[in-house]
């Protein structure tokens, strides 16, 4: 595996995320707050992957919407579209064009042992042939750019891995072309779902929305699984093993936690409580963000034009990066001599 070392100033980095509906807080704190804080001191590439989406059988009608609401957080969060490429990925047609040549160069075996298409397969009666060539869009995605930096979480260092084993096929057989891809493992790891034993997943209804506003806030986060050990209000419980502390420490004032913790351990104040400020919490941080978002969904006519000048720039960077690609692989038939 790569090491996970710092980036250098001004790496190239590309990093991709699925529409599948507004962010929540484990694609808040496992990506989104990262990425911001990577786009002031590296050339960042952030995309919406629609074309990824499809594997998972989304719907025609929903799709647009999902794209859309997920352009939103993006930009209520931080992403700044001054400073960093913000596109969807169906706008650059060359990901899809790159990922069919990358095909040529990756063994099918590399593709069935990938322990994501493993755990997804199995549950399919029918496995749609995208869901196994997955990780190659994923690898054309980031080496369209010549990204060599990326942000994941941990569940996708073994997709990386495998971009990299691609990169270095393809340049050790048609010439240096891609830098190979290194992670920036996220600093989060993985945060938990509300049921307090799955990772935060919109598939998995364990969730809190980003941008959800207090009330549905302090709904979600009252029915978060807490240390199974304190059954009564006044029982002793383990700030150590609660989730519900582990989303404290990320967003209650650092000064209130010593607090926090010896109140749960000595079992005098009970859960829902605990709960009720960190709902508080929750909602105080995202404040800001919800405005935003208000303001950026009253003018979707903006959005629409970051998205479509986002392209633009990504789509000119493809371009150059496929010239290249073609021509090394012999597709440039016009300059054959007769
Ligand atoms: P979901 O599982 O909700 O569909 P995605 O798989 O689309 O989320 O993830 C998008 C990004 O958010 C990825 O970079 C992923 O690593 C990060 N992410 C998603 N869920 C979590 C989580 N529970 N903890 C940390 N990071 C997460």
């Amino acid at each position: 595996m790569a090491e996970a070392t710092p980036p250098t100033p001004r790496s190239r980095i590309f990093s991709g995320m699925q529409p599948s509906g507004e962010a929540h807080l484990g694609n808040y704190l496992g990506a989104l707050r990262q990425w911001v804080q990577h786009q002031e001191e590296h050339d960042c590439f952030f995309c919406i992957v629609d074309q990824h989406a499809l594997t998972g059988g989304v719907s025609p009608d929903a799709l647009p919407a999902r794209v859309f609401d997920l352009a939103v957080s993006f930009l209520a969060v931080g992403l700044d579209p001054e400073e960093s490429v913000i596109f969807v990925q169906s706008d650059v047609q060359e990901h899809t064009e790159l990922a069919w040549l990358l095909n040529a160069v990756t063994p099918v075996g590399d593709l069935e042992r990938m322990t994501q298409y493993k755990d997804k397969s199995q549950r399919l009666e029918s496995i749609p042939a995208g869901l196994l060539n997955y990780p190659i869009l994923q690898a054309a995605d980031i080496l369209l750019y010549r990204a060599d930096r990326v942000p994941v979480g941990e569940d996708q260092l073994q997709h990386l891995e495998l971009a990299r084993e691609i990169a270095r096929r393809w340049n050790s057989r048609f010439g240096e072309v891609f830098p190979e891809p290194r992670p920036i493992l996220s600093r989060a790891g993985r945060i938990m779902g509300l049921d307090g034993d799955a990772k935060m997943s919109k598939s998995l209804d364990n969730t809190v929305r980003i941008l959800a506003e207090s009330d549905e806030v302090h709904r979600r986060v009252r029915t978060a699984v807490t240390d199974p050990q304190r059954v009564r209000r006044d029982d002793p419980g383990r700030p150590e093993v609660c989730n519900v502390y582990t989303l404290h420490k990320h967003f209650t004032d650092p000064e209130r936690l010593p607090d926090i913790a010896a109140q749960c351990r000595a079992g005098t104040r009970g859960c829902v409580d605990c709960k009720a400020i960190l709902a508080d919490s929750i909602t105080e941080h995202f404040e800001p963000v919800r405005e935003r978002a208000r303001e950026l969904a009253a003018t979707p006519g903006r959005v629409r034009e970051i998205l479509e000048a986002g392209a633009e720039r990504a789509r000119a960077e493809a371009a150059e990066t496929m010239g290249r690609v073609r021509e090394a692989m012999g597709l440039d038939w016009r300059s054959a001599s007769p």
